[in-house]
Protein backbone atom coordinates (compact mmCIF):
# COMPACT_ATOMS: atom_id res chain seq x y z
CA UNK A 1 0.00 0.00 0.00
CA UNK A 2 1.43 3.46 -0.98
CA UNK A 3 1.32 6.15 2.24
CA UNK A 4 -1.08 8.76 0.51
CA UNK A 5 0.82 12.14 0.62
CA UNK A 6 1.37 14.55 -1.65
CA UNK A 7 4.52 13.28 -4.42
CA UNK A 8 6.11 17.35 -4.92
CA UNK A 9 9.43 17.47 -6.41
CA UNK A 10 12.58 19.03 -4.25
CA UNK A 11 13.16 21.21 -6.92
CA UNK A 12 16.36 23.75 -5.93
CA UNK A 13 13.86 27.02 -7.29
CA UNK A 14 11.34 26.21 -4.39
CA UNK A 15 14.09 27.09 -1.85
CA UNK A 16 14.26 30.67 -3.86
CA UNK A 17 10.48 31.39 -4.17
CA UNK A 18 10.20 30.32 -0.20
CA UNK A 19 13.06 32.13 0.94
CA UNK A 20 11.33 35.30 -1.12
CA UNK A 21 7.71 34.58 0.38
CA UNK A 22 8.84 34.07 4.10
CA UNK A 23 12.39 35.94 4.35
CA UNK A 24 11.51 38.73 1.54
CA UNK A 25 13.44 41.51 2.97
CA UNK A 26 15.94 39.35 4.35
CA UNK A 27 20.02 41.17 3.17
CA UNK A 28 22.18 39.46 0.74
CA UNK A 29 25.27 41.65 1.18
CA UNK A 30 28.11 41.43 -1.48
CA UNK A 31 31.59 43.14 -1.60
CA UNK A 32 32.01 43.23 -5.31
CA UNK A 33 34.98 42.58 -7.79
CA UNK A 34 33.95 46.42 -9.33
CA UNK A 35 34.48 48.13 -5.84
CA UNK A 36 31.43 48.82 -3.79
CA UNK A 37 29.35 46.75 -1.12
CA UNK A 38 26.54 45.76 -2.86
CA UNK A 39 22.93 45.12 -0.92
CA UNK A 40 19.63 43.94 -1.60
CA UNK A 41 16.99 40.98 -0.57
CA UNK A 42 15.47 37.49 -1.47
CA UNK A 43 12.96 39.14 -2.82
CA UNK A 44 15.19 41.11 -4.96
CA UNK A 45 17.51 37.61 -5.41
CA UNK A 46 14.51 35.81 -6.74
CA UNK A 47 13.53 38.37 -9.19
CA UNK A 48 16.83 38.92 -10.89
CA UNK A 49 16.89 35.05 -11.02
CA UNK A 50 13.82 35.03 -13.27
CA UNK A 51 15.13 37.93 -15.20
CA UNK A 52 18.18 35.54 -15.68
CA UNK A 53 16.06 32.25 -16.23
CA UNK A 54 13.91 33.83 -19.48
CA UNK A 55 17.50 35.67 -20.50
CA UNK A 56 19.03 32.57 -20.87
CA UNK A 57 16.25 30.75 -22.58
CA UNK A 58 16.07 33.66 -25.15
CA UNK A 59 19.89 32.56 -25.59
CA UNK A 60 18.72 28.96 -26.36
CA UNK A 61 19.57 27.45 -23.21
CA UNK A 62 17.40 23.75 -22.77
CA UNK A 63 16.74 21.25 -20.59
CA UNK A 64 20.39 20.16 -19.34
CA UNK A 65 22.50 21.87 -21.11
CA UNK A 66 25.94 23.18 -18.80
CA UNK A 67 26.38 27.06 -18.36
CA UNK A 68 29.55 27.52 -16.64
CA UNK A 69 30.25 29.77 -14.03
CA UNK A 70 33.96 31.56 -13.62
CA UNK A 71 33.35 33.50 -10.52
CA UNK A 72 33.77 34.77 -6.57
CA UNK A 73 31.03 34.46 -4.30
CA UNK A 74 29.09 37.44 -5.04
CA UNK A 75 25.14 37.99 -5.26
CA UNK A 76 25.01 37.44 -9.42
CA UNK A 77 26.70 34.17 -9.18
CA UNK A 78 23.59 33.35 -6.59
CA UNK A 79 21.25 34.01 -8.85
CA UNK A 80 22.93 32.03 -11.78
CA UNK A 81 23.29 29.15 -8.93
CA UNK A 82 19.08 29.52 -8.92
CA UNK A 83 17.94 30.93 -12.53
CA UNK A 84 20.14 27.73 -14.49
CA UNK A 85 19.61 24.84 -11.80
CA UNK A 86 15.83 26.40 -11.46
CA UNK A 87 14.92 26.52 -15.31
CA UNK A 88 16.36 22.60 -15.71
CA UNK A 89 19.75 23.44 -17.26
CA UNK A 90 22.84 23.12 -15.21
CA UNK A 91 25.20 25.33 -13.60
CA UNK A 92 28.77 24.40 -13.98
CA UNK A 93 30.98 26.07 -11.44
CA UNK A 94 34.63 26.20 -12.17
CA UNK A 95 37.79 26.59 -10.63
CA UNK A 96 39.29 30.27 -11.92
CA UNK A 97 42.57 28.69 -10.64
CA UNK A 98 43.09 26.02 -13.14
CA UNK A 99 45.36 26.29 -15.87
CA UNK A 100 44.75 27.61 -19.33
CA UNK A 101 44.52 24.13 -20.80
CA UNK A 102 43.03 22.44 -17.95
CA UNK A 103 40.10 25.19 -18.14
CA UNK A 104 39.86 24.44 -22.14
CA UNK A 105 40.03 20.59 -21.23
CA UNK A 106 36.95 21.08 -18.46
CA UNK A 107 35.05 23.76 -20.67
CA UNK A 108 35.19 21.01 -23.53
CA UNK A 109 34.47 18.13 -21.47
CA UNK A 110 31.24 19.72 -19.58
CA UNK A 111 30.44 21.28 -23.25
CA UNK A 112 29.32 24.19 -21.64
CA UNK A 113 27.12 26.57 -23.85
CA UNK A 114 28.11 29.67 -22.01
CA UNK A 115 30.28 30.68 -19.39
CA UNK A 116 29.40 33.63 -16.91
CA UNK A 117 32.70 35.50 -15.73
CA UNK A 118 34.05 37.97 -13.15
CA UNK A 119 36.51 40.73 -14.44
CA UNK A 120 38.66 39.62 -12.37
CA UNK A 121 39.28 36.12 -14.91
CA UNK A 122 39.06 38.48 -18.00
CA UNK A 123 42.42 37.82 -19.36
CA UNK A 124 41.86 34.35 -18.12
CA UNK A 125 39.20 34.00 -20.39
CA UNK A 126 40.48 35.86 -23.00
CA UNK A 127 43.08 33.32 -24.26
CA UNK A 128 41.18 30.31 -24.38
CA UNK A 129 38.08 31.90 -25.34
CA UNK A 130 38.68 30.53 -29.21
CA UNK A 131 39.92 27.49 -28.15
CA UNK A 132 36.56 26.73 -26.57
CA UNK A 133 34.68 26.57 -29.92
CA UNK A 134 31.19 25.02 -28.64
CA UNK A 135 30.85 28.03 -25.94
CA UNK A 136 28.28 30.53 -27.69
CA UNK A 137 28.60 33.30 -25.27
CA UNK A 138 30.88 34.70 -22.86
CA UNK A 139 29.25 36.77 -20.38
CA UNK A 140 30.84 38.99 -18.08
CA UNK A 141 29.33 39.55 -15.11
CA UNK A 142 29.05 43.11 -14.63
CA UNK A 143 27.63 46.15 -15.75
CA UNK A 144 27.95 48.06 -19.00
CA UNK A 145 30.08 50.82 -17.34
CA UNK A 146 32.32 47.95 -16.48
CA UNK A 147 32.13 46.08 -19.62
CA UNK A 148 35.91 45.11 -20.50
CA UNK A 149 37.46 46.04 -23.87
CA UNK A 150 38.27 41.88 -24.62
CA UNK A 151 38.98 40.29 -27.73
CA UNK A 152 36.48 37.65 -26.64
CA UNK A 153 33.98 35.81 -28.99
CA UNK A 154 30.18 36.38 -28.46
CA UNK A 155 30.70 38.93 -25.33
CA UNK A 156 28.11 39.82 -23.60
CA UNK A 157 27.27 41.93 -20.14
CA UNK A 158 25.49 40.39 -17.60
CA UNK A 159 23.12 43.57 -16.75
CA UNK A 160 22.48 44.08 -20.58
CA UNK A 161 21.56 40.64 -20.97
CA UNK A 162 18.77 40.61 -18.01
CA UNK A 163 17.77 44.44 -18.34
CA UNK A 164 14.57 43.78 -20.98
CA UNK A 165 13.92 40.81 -19.16
CA UNK A 166 10.93 40.98 -16.90
CA UNK A 167 10.54 38.49 -14.31
CA UNK A 168 7.25 37.19 -15.43
CA UNK A 169 8.38 33.20 -15.21
CA UNK A 170 6.83 30.75 -13.73
CA UNK A 171 10.04 27.88 -12.42
CA UNK A 172 9.22 24.16 -13.78
CA UNK A 173 8.68 21.10 -11.96
CA UNK A 174 10.23 18.33 -13.91
CA UNK A 175 12.26 15.23 -11.92
CA UNK A 176 13.50 15.74 -8.50
CA UNK A 177 16.19 13.39 -9.85
CA UNK A 178 17.48 15.95 -12.60
CA UNK A 179 20.86 17.18 -12.70
CA UNK A 180 21.20 20.75 -11.27
CA UNK A 181 24.50 21.38 -10.96
CA UNK A 182 28.38 20.34 -12.02
CA UNK A 183 31.72 20.50 -10.06
CA UNK A 184 34.82 18.74 -11.23
CA UNK A 185 37.48 17.40 -8.79
CA UNK A 186 40.70 18.89 -8.41
CA UNK A 187 42.39 16.08 -9.94
CA UNK A 188 45.47 15.60 -8.25
CA UNK A 189 45.36 12.03 -10.20
CA UNK A 190 44.42 11.66 -13.74
CA UNK A 191 42.44 13.76 -15.52
CA UNK A 192 39.64 16.11 -13.25
CA UNK A 193 36.61 14.47 -13.16
CA UNK A 194 32.79 15.74 -12.90
CA UNK A 195 30.08 15.39 -9.89
CA UNK A 196 26.92 15.92 -11.25
CA UNK A 197 24.67 16.52 -7.96
CA UNK A 198 20.83 16.66 -8.88
CA UNK A 199 17.70 18.61 -7.20
CA UNK A 200 16.71 15.65 -4.70
CA UNK A 201 21.07 15.03 -3.78
CA UNK A 202 21.14 19.38 -3.28
CA UNK A 203 17.37 19.84 -1.14
CA UNK A 204 18.73 16.87 1.25
CA UNK A 205 22.11 17.81 1.77
CA UNK A 206 20.15 21.59 2.45
CA UNK A 207 18.10 20.15 5.11
CA UNK A 208 21.18 18.35 6.94
CA UNK A 209 23.40 21.23 7.05
CA UNK A 210 21.38 23.12 8.60
CA UNK A 211 20.77 20.95 11.55
CA UNK A 212 21.46 22.00 15.38
CA UNK A 213 24.88 19.50 15.23
CA UNK A 214 25.87 20.61 11.80
CA UNK A 215 25.65 24.47 10.73
CA UNK A 216 23.10 25.21 13.37
CA UNK A 217 21.82 27.66 10.74
CA UNK A 218 18.70 30.04 10.96
CA UNK A 219 16.68 33.16 10.26
CA UNK A 220 18.33 35.24 13.02
CA UNK A 221 21.99 34.51 11.67
CA UNK A 222 24.24 36.01 9.25
CA UNK A 223 26.17 33.86 7.37
CA UNK A 224 29.23 34.38 5.64
CA UNK A 225 30.62 32.17 2.83
CA UNK A 226 33.88 32.51 3.00
CA UNK A 227 34.38 28.87 0.62
CA UNK A 228 34.35 29.83 -2.75
CA UNK A 229 31.05 28.50 -4.84
CA UNK A 230 33.66 27.30 -7.32
CA UNK A 231 34.45 24.73 -4.23
CA UNK A 232 31.39 22.02 -3.95
CA UNK A 233 29.23 24.69 -4.06
CA UNK A 234 30.46 27.02 -0.70
CA UNK A 235 29.95 23.40 0.73
CA UNK A 236 25.72 24.04 0.45
CA UNK A 237 25.46 27.51 2.30
CA UNK A 238 23.78 29.13 -1.11
CA UNK A 239 21.03 26.54 -0.56
CA UNK A 240 20.85 26.14 3.36
CA UNK A 241 20.42 29.89 3.24
CA UNK A 242 17.79 30.10 1.56
CA UNK A 243 15.83 27.34 3.05
CA UNK A 244 16.50 28.82 6.42
CA UNK A 245 16.18 32.51 5.56
CA UNK A 246 19.34 33.94 7.19
CA UNK A 247 21.14 36.92 6.12
CA UNK A 248 24.14 36.07 3.28
CA UNK A 249 27.49 37.69 2.95
CA UNK A 250 29.76 37.08 -0.20
CA UNK A 251 33.13 38.10 0.42
CA UNK A 252 34.24 38.56 -3.51
CA UNK A 253 37.28 37.56 -4.58
CA UNK A 254 39.53 39.42 -0.78
CA UNK A 255 39.67 36.30 1.23
CA UNK A 256 43.32 37.74 3.16
CA UNK A 257 42.71 37.96 7.22
CA UNK A 258 42.06 42.12 6.92
CA UNK A 259 39.27 42.38 4.48
CA UNK A 260 37.80 38.81 6.22
CA UNK A 261 37.98 40.53 9.68
CA UNK A 262 36.78 44.06 8.32
CA UNK A 263 33.69 42.19 6.40
CA UNK A 264 32.55 39.82 9.52
CA UNK A 265 32.60 43.34 12.20
CA UNK A 266 30.76 45.34 9.31
CA UNK A 267 27.57 42.67 8.71
CA UNK A 268 27.53 41.33 12.26
CA UNK A 269 28.73 38.22 11.19
CA UNK A 270 27.58 35.35 13.36
CA UNK A 271 28.47 31.76 11.42
CA UNK A 272 31.32 30.95 8.81
CA UNK A 273 32.85 27.93 7.52
CA UNK A 274 36.27 27.85 5.91
CA UNK A 275 39.77 25.71 5.22
CA UNK A 276 42.30 25.80 7.63
CA UNK A 277 44.92 28.27 5.03
CA UNK A 278 42.12 30.88 5.09
CA UNK A 279 41.69 30.64 8.82
CA UNK A 280 45.58 30.86 9.01
CA UNK A 281 46.01 34.08 7.56
CA UNK A 282 43.05 35.62 9.75
CA UNK A 283 44.36 34.17 13.34
CA UNK A 284 47.83 35.85 11.69
CA UNK A 285 46.03 39.29 10.74
CA UNK A 286 44.09 39.18 14.29
CA UNK A 287 47.09 38.65 16.43
CA UNK A 288 49.47 41.06 15.12
CA UNK A 289 46.60 43.66 15.20
CA UNK A 290 45.43 42.29 18.48
CA UNK A 291 41.97 42.39 17.27
CA UNK A 292 38.65 40.27 18.76
CA UNK A 293 35.31 39.22 17.12
CA UNK A 294 32.33 41.05 18.54
CA UNK A 295 29.56 38.93 16.83
CA UNK A 296 31.16 35.70 15.36
CA UNK A 297 30.31 32.72 17.13
CA UNK A 298 30.70 29.72 15.32
CA UNK A 299 32.65 28.48 12.25
CA UNK A 300 32.87 25.13 10.65
CA UNK A 301 36.48 24.17 9.77
CA UNK A 302 36.92 21.43 6.89
CA UNK A 303 38.44 20.36 3.55
CA UNK A 304 41.67 19.11 4.98
CA UNK A 305 42.17 18.77 8.96
CA UNK A 306 42.38 21.10 11.54
CA UNK A 307 45.33 21.46 13.33
CA UNK A 308 44.78 20.66 17.05
CA UNK A 309 46.73 24.54 17.70
CA UNK A 310 44.25 25.85 14.91
CA UNK A 311 41.06 24.81 16.93
CA UNK A 312 42.79 25.29 20.74
CA UNK A 313 43.65 29.37 19.72
CA UNK A 314 40.04 29.60 18.25
CA UNK A 315 38.29 28.56 21.02
CA UNK A 316 40.26 30.05 24.01
CA UNK A 317 41.63 32.85 22.37
CA UNK A 318 38.90 34.14 20.09
CA UNK A 319 36.05 32.41 21.86
CA UNK A 320 34.71 30.65 18.76
CA UNK A 321 32.86 27.15 18.48
CA UNK A 322 34.74 25.34 16.31
CA UNK A 323 33.32 22.33 14.56
CA UNK A 324 35.72 20.40 12.46
CA UNK A 325 33.92 18.76 9.23
CA UNK A 326 35.19 16.57 6.47
CA UNK A 327 33.58 15.58 3.30
CA UNK A 328 34.70 15.26 -0.06
CA UNK A 329 33.33 16.87 -3.98
CA UNK A 330 31.84 13.16 -4.30
CA UNK A 331 29.80 13.98 -0.84
CA UNK A 332 27.88 17.08 -2.08
CA UNK A 333 30.52 17.62 0.43
CA UNK A 334 29.58 17.24 3.81
CA UNK A 335 30.26 14.10 5.35
CA UNK A 336 30.45 14.44 9.12
CA UNK A 337 30.53 17.03 11.55
CA UNK A 338 32.11 17.14 14.93
CA UNK A 339 29.58 18.14 17.79
CA UNK A 340 29.25 16.86 21.15
CA UNK A 341 26.51 14.84 22.34
CA UNK A 342 24.73 15.16 25.61
CA UNK A 343 26.85 12.66 27.98
CA UNK A 344 30.18 14.46 26.68
CA UNK A 345 29.29 17.61 28.71
CA UNK A 346 30.62 16.40 31.91
CA UNK A 347 33.74 15.45 30.05
CA UNK A 348 37.10 17.11 31.64
CA UNK A 349 37.92 19.90 29.43
CA UNK A 350 41.10 18.05 27.89
CA UNK A 351 38.96 14.78 26.84
CA UNK A 352 36.59 17.11 25.56
CA UNK A 353 39.00 18.98 23.89
CA UNK A 354 40.33 15.76 22.21
CA UNK A 355 37.07 14.57 20.75
CA UNK A 356 36.86 18.22 19.07
CA UNK A 357 39.77 16.82 16.73
CA UNK A 358 38.06 14.38 15.59
CA UNK A 359 36.44 15.03 11.80
CA UNK A 360 32.91 13.80 13.46
CA UNK A 361 29.94 12.16 13.31
CA UNK A 362 28.11 11.42 10.11
CA UNK A 363 25.02 13.21 9.26
CA UNK A 364 22.30 11.37 9.06
CA UNK A 365 21.94 10.28 5.11
CA UNK A 366 25.37 9.31 5.14
CA UNK A 367 26.31 6.04 5.84
CA UNK A 368 29.84 4.88 6.69
CA UNK A 369 32.35 2.65 7.28
CA UNK A 370 36.21 1.93 7.84
CA UNK A 371 36.96 -1.56 5.65
CA UNK A 372 40.66 -3.16 5.47
CA UNK A 373 42.28 -4.08 2.08
CA UNK A 374 39.85 -7.25 1.13
CA UNK A 375 36.63 -4.86 1.94
CA UNK A 376 36.25 -6.85 5.00
CA UNK A 377 34.11 -3.86 7.88
CA UNK A 378 36.76 -3.33 11.11
CA UNK A 379 35.46 -2.51 14.88
CA UNK A 380 34.37 0.30 15.36
CA UNK A 381 36.64 1.06 18.62
CA UNK A 382 38.45 4.15 17.66
CA UNK A 383 41.55 2.45 16.87
CA UNK A 384 41.40 -0.02 14.14
CA UNK A 385 42.34 2.24 10.93
CA UNK A 386 40.97 1.08 7.38
CA UNK A 387 39.46 2.32 4.57
CA UNK A 388 36.42 4.95 4.72
CA UNK A 389 34.03 3.97 2.42
CA UNK A 390 30.06 5.95 2.18
CA UNK A 391 27.09 5.69 1.08
CA UNK A 392 24.06 8.08 0.81
CA UNK A 393 21.81 10.18 -1.43
CA UNK A 394 24.06 13.01 -1.82
CA UNK A 395 27.02 10.36 -2.56
CA UNK A 396 28.35 10.11 -6.17
CA UNK A 397 27.28 6.77 -7.88
CA UNK A 398 28.59 7.85 -10.98
CA UNK A 399 31.03 10.16 -12.33
CA UNK A 400 29.72 12.65 -15.21
CA UNK A 401 29.78 10.97 -18.81
CA UNK A 402 30.63 7.74 -16.66
CA UNK A 403 34.34 9.19 -16.17
CA UNK A 404 36.86 6.62 -15.00
CA UNK A 405 34.03 3.22 -14.98
CA UNK A 406 32.05 2.29 -12.28
CA UNK A 407 33.68 3.96 -8.67
CA UNK A 408 32.09 2.16 -6.12
CA UNK A 409 32.96 -1.52 -4.31
CA UNK A 410 31.01 -4.55 -5.52
CA UNK A 411 28.14 -4.01 -2.72
CA UNK A 412 27.30 -0.24 -3.87
CA UNK A 413 29.78 1.87 -1.08
CA UNK A 414 32.13 4.61 -2.59
CA UNK A 415 35.52 4.61 -1.18
CA UNK A 416 36.76 8.01 -0.30
CA UNK A 417 40.45 7.39 -0.55
CA UNK A 418 40.75 8.72 2.98
CA UNK A 419 41.90 6.41 5.78
CA UNK A 420 40.76 7.02 9.08
CA UNK A 421 39.21 5.15 12.70
CA UNK A 422 35.63 5.19 13.53
CA UNK A 423 34.69 4.75 16.92
CA UNK A 424 31.66 3.40 19.01
CA UNK A 425 29.67 6.68 19.30
CA UNK A 426 29.97 6.92 15.42
CA UNK A 427 33.05 9.68 15.63
CA UNK A 428 35.63 9.40 12.51
CA UNK A 429 39.16 10.43 12.88
CA UNK A 430 40.79 10.62 9.82
CA UNK A 431 44.58 9.56 9.84
CA UNK A 432 45.64 10.47 6.45
CA UNK A 433 45.12 10.07 2.92
CA UNK A 434 45.73 6.65 1.32
CA UNK A 435 47.99 8.23 -1.33
CA UNK A 436 49.52 10.98 1.29
CA UNK A 437 50.14 8.32 4.32
CA UNK A 438 53.71 7.32 4.71
CA UNK A 439 54.70 3.53 4.62
CA UNK A 440 57.87 2.64 6.20
CA UNK A 441 58.77 -0.98 6.98
CA UNK A 442 55.85 -1.91 6.35
CA UNK A 443 53.33 0.32 8.76
CA UNK A 444 52.11 3.54 8.57
CA UNK A 445 53.00 6.90 9.37
CA UNK A 446 49.94 9.45 9.71
CA UNK A 447 51.36 12.67 7.91
CA UNK A 448 48.51 14.75 9.64
CA UNK A 449 49.87 13.92 12.96
CA UNK A 450 53.26 14.82 12.29
CA UNK A 451 52.17 18.13 10.66
CA UNK A 452 49.76 18.60 13.52
CA UNK A 453 52.45 18.26 15.86
CA UNK A 454 54.60 20.56 14.05
CA UNK A 455 52.26 23.51 13.65
CA UNK A 456 51.43 22.78 17.79
CA UNK A 457 55.08 25.08 18.24
CA UNK A 458 55.06 28.37 18.46
CA UNK A 459 57.65 29.10 16.29
CA UNK A 460 55.73 26.93 13.33
CA UNK A 461 53.36 28.98 10.49
CA UNK A 462 52.74 26.18 8.57
CA UNK A 463 54.01 22.34 7.74
CA UNK A 464 53.56 19.78 5.32
CA UNK A 465 55.16 16.14 5.66
CA UNK A 466 56.15 13.89 3.14
CA UNK A 467 57.33 10.44 2.08
CA UNK A 468 60.63 10.31 0.71
CA UNK A 469 61.85 7.21 -1.04
CA UNK A 470 64.19 5.36 1.66
CA UNK A 471 66.51 2.17 0.52
CA UNK A 472 65.83 0.26 3.58
CA UNK A 473 62.56 1.43 5.27
CA UNK A 474 60.80 2.08 1.49
CA UNK A 475 59.59 5.62 2.58
CA UNK A 476 60.87 7.56 5.68
CA UNK A 477 58.73 11.27 6.58
CA UNK A 478 60.30 14.61 5.41
CA UNK A 479 59.09 17.48 7.50
CA UNK A 480 58.83 21.13 5.75
CA UNK A 481 58.03 24.10 7.44
CA UNK A 482 57.38 27.70 7.08
CA UNK A 483 58.59 29.72 10.17
CA UNK A 484 56.21 32.37 11.58
CA UNK A 485 57.81 35.26 10.86
CA UNK A 486 60.89 36.75 12.95
CA UNK A 487 61.38 33.23 14.64
CA UNK A 488 64.57 31.73 15.75
CA UNK A 489 64.16 28.30 15.33
CA UNK A 490 66.14 25.30 14.59
CA UNK A 491 65.53 21.41 13.25
CA UNK A 492 67.00 19.83 16.43
CA UNK A 493 64.67 22.15 18.75
CA UNK A 494 61.53 21.23 16.32
CA UNK A 495 62.69 17.95 16.05
CA UNK A 496 63.15 17.65 20.22
CA UNK A 497 59.50 18.78 20.44
CA UNK A 498 58.12 15.83 19.22
CA UNK A 499 59.44 13.78 22.18
CA UNK A 500 56.93 11.94 24.11
CA UNK A 501 54.02 12.96 21.65
CA UNK A 502 54.59 10.08 19.23
CA UNK A 503 56.39 6.64 18.55
CA UNK A 504 59.94 6.98 18.13
CA UNK A 505 60.39 5.26 14.88
CA UNK A 506 57.75 7.95 13.56
CA UNK A 507 60.46 11.07 13.89
CA UNK A 508 60.69 13.25 10.60
CA UNK A 509 64.35 11.74 9.02
CA UNK A 510 65.21 15.62 8.23
CA UNK A 511 63.54 19.52 8.63
CA UNK A 512 63.63 21.36 5.66
CA UNK A 513 63.14 25.15 6.32
CA UNK A 514 61.08 27.14 3.49
CA UNK A 515 59.42 30.71 2.44
CA UNK A 516 56.05 29.24 1.55
CA UNK A 517 54.24 25.77 0.99
CA UNK A 518 52.31 25.06 -2.32
CA UNK A 519 48.28 25.42 -2.45
CA UNK A 520 45.87 23.69 -4.30
CA UNK A 521 43.43 26.03 -5.99
CA UNK A 522 40.94 25.77 -3.25
CA UNK A 523 43.61 26.46 0.06
CA UNK A 524 44.63 23.02 0.40
CA UNK A 525 48.40 22.19 0.67
CA UNK A 526 49.41 20.88 -2.30
CA UNK A 527 51.50 17.39 -1.79
CA UNK A 528 51.37 16.42 -5.13
CA UNK A 529 54.01 19.90 -5.87
CA UNK A 530 55.94 18.94 -2.46
CA UNK A 531 56.21 15.35 -3.52
CA UNK A 532 57.18 16.69 -7.30
CA UNK A 533 59.81 19.22 -5.56
CA UNK A 534 60.86 16.69 -3.64
CA UNK A 535 61.50 14.16 -5.61
CA UNK A 536 65.12 13.64 -5.43
CA UNK A 537 65.99 14.82 -1.99
CA UNK A 538 68.45 13.10 -0.19
CA UNK A 539 67.90 12.04 3.46
CA UNK A 540 70.52 12.36 5.68
CA UNK A 541 72.48 8.80 6.28
CA UNK A 542 70.93 7.58 2.43
P1 LIG B 1 40.32 17.90 -3.58
O1 LIG B 1 40.98 18.22 -2.27
O2 LIG B 1 40.88 16.69 -4.25
O3 LIG B 1 40.07 19.08 -4.41
P2 LIG B 1 37.84 17.78 -2.24
O4 LIG B 1 37.75 19.23 -2.03
O5 LIG B 1 36.63 17.02 -2.59
O6 LIG B 1 38.85 17.41 -3.31
O7 LIG B 1 38.54 17.19 -0.96
C1 LIG B 1 38.18 16.00 -0.34
C2 LIG B 1 39.31 15.49 0.50
O8 LIG B 1 39.77 16.50 1.41
C3 LIG B 1 38.90 14.36 1.40
O9 LIG B 1 38.86 13.14 0.70
C4 LIG B 1 39.98 14.40 2.46
O10 LIG B 1 41.17 13.76 2.04
C5 LIG B 1 40.26 15.87 2.60
N1 LIG B 1 39.56 16.41 3.77
C6 LIG B 1 38.42 17.11 3.79
N2 LIG B 1 38.10 17.47 5.04
C7 LIG B 1 39.06 16.97 5.85
C8 LIG B 1 39.31 16.99 7.27
N3 LIG B 1 38.53 17.64 8.11
N4 LIG B 1 40.40 16.34 7.72
C9 LIG B 1 41.22 15.69 6.89
N5 LIG B 1 41.06 15.65 5.56
C10 LIG B 1 39.99 16.28 5.04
Amino acid sequence: MQGLMMDVPLMISSLIRHADRCHSDTEIVSRTVEGPVHRYTYHDAHVRSRQLARALSRLGVHNADRVGTLAWNGYRHFELYYAVSGMGAIVHTINPRLFHEQLVYIVGDAEDRIVFFDLTFTALVEKPAAACTGVKHWVAMTDRAHRPQAAIPGLLCYEDLIAGESDDFDWPEFDENTASALCYTSGTTGKPKGVLFSHRSTLLHAYAISLPDTKGLSASSSVLTIVPMFHVNAWGIPYAAALVGCKLVFPGGALDGASLYRLIEAEAVDSTSAVPTVWMNLINYMQQNKLRFSTLKHTTIGGAACPPAMIRTLSDEFGLRVMHGWGMTEMSPVGTINAPKGKHRGLPADARFQLSLKQGRPLYGVEMKVVDFEGRELPRDGKSAGNVVVRGPWVLRRYFKEAGGNPLTPDGWLPTGDVGTIDADGYLQITDRSKDVIKSGGEWISSIELENIAVGHPSVNEAAVIGIRHPKWDERPLLIVVKRPGADLTKEALLAFYEGKIAKWWLPDDVVFVDELPHTATGKLSKLTLREQFKDYQLPGC
